[in-house]
């Protein structure tokens, strides 16, 4: 850490930190637009002040040409662009889900995986012995409802602690729903 002497040299200090990031960031972002169109894959997208004067811009991953309107943006308290994101709205929201979908899926696989000692092709229910992986639930008997079924809450927590030691059992979800049911009556 650097030392200040008043709070008003640490003010100015961030100013200057930011002023560089700015201008840094953007000249990575015309840098990587123009190697984009040299490639011909995208439009040459020009400086944030050429994007607002055009009202428009290019979207990196669909390529489209879209309103600002379309884009995330920041703006300063002028009402000059400050900073506009890459992707349009529409494919950052997709890109952002499937992401969170990859994350959910895996931590999934690796719960299935370690409490029914098995790798994936080879997991089965414990009662019907089905393969089909899609249909597996992790089961904790302790339950006598339906919070004995793992929620993606419950993988994600688990994979975070690193797999605690609980008796879990790997059931397919009509043998899971079929005990709890026989436990109600
Ligand atoms: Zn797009
Ligand atoms: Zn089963």
């Amino acid at each position: 850490m650097e030392k200040y002497h008043t709070l008003g040299d640490r003010e100015k200090a961030t100013r200057i930190r930011d002023k560089k990031l700015e201008k840094e960031q953007e000249r990575v972002r015309v840098k990587y637009h123009k190697k984009q169109t040299a490639a011909g894959k995208r439009h040459l997208v020009g400086s944030l002040k050429v994007i607002q004067k055009r009202g428009t811009s290019f979207c990196c991953d669909c390529g489209a040409e879209k309103k600002i309107k379309r884009f995330y943006a920041y703006y300063d308290d002028v009402g000059e662009l400050t900073k506009l994101f890459p992707d349009c709205k529409k494919c950052n929201r997709r890109k952002h889900r499937s992401g969170r979908f990859a994350l959910i899926r895996l931590q999934r696989k690796n719960c299935l995986e370690h409490y029914g000692h098995a790798k994936e092709g080879k997991l089965k229910c414990a009662s019907c012995k089905n393969r089909d992986f899609d249909g597996l639930v992790l089961f904790n008997p302790r339950y006598k409802n339906e919070r004995a079924i793992a929620t993606e809450r419950t993988y994600k927590k688990l994979s975070n602690y690193r797999y605690p030691e609980i008796e879990y059992k790997v059931l397919c979800g009509r043998c899971a729903y079929k005990r709890i049911n026989s436990r109600r009556k």
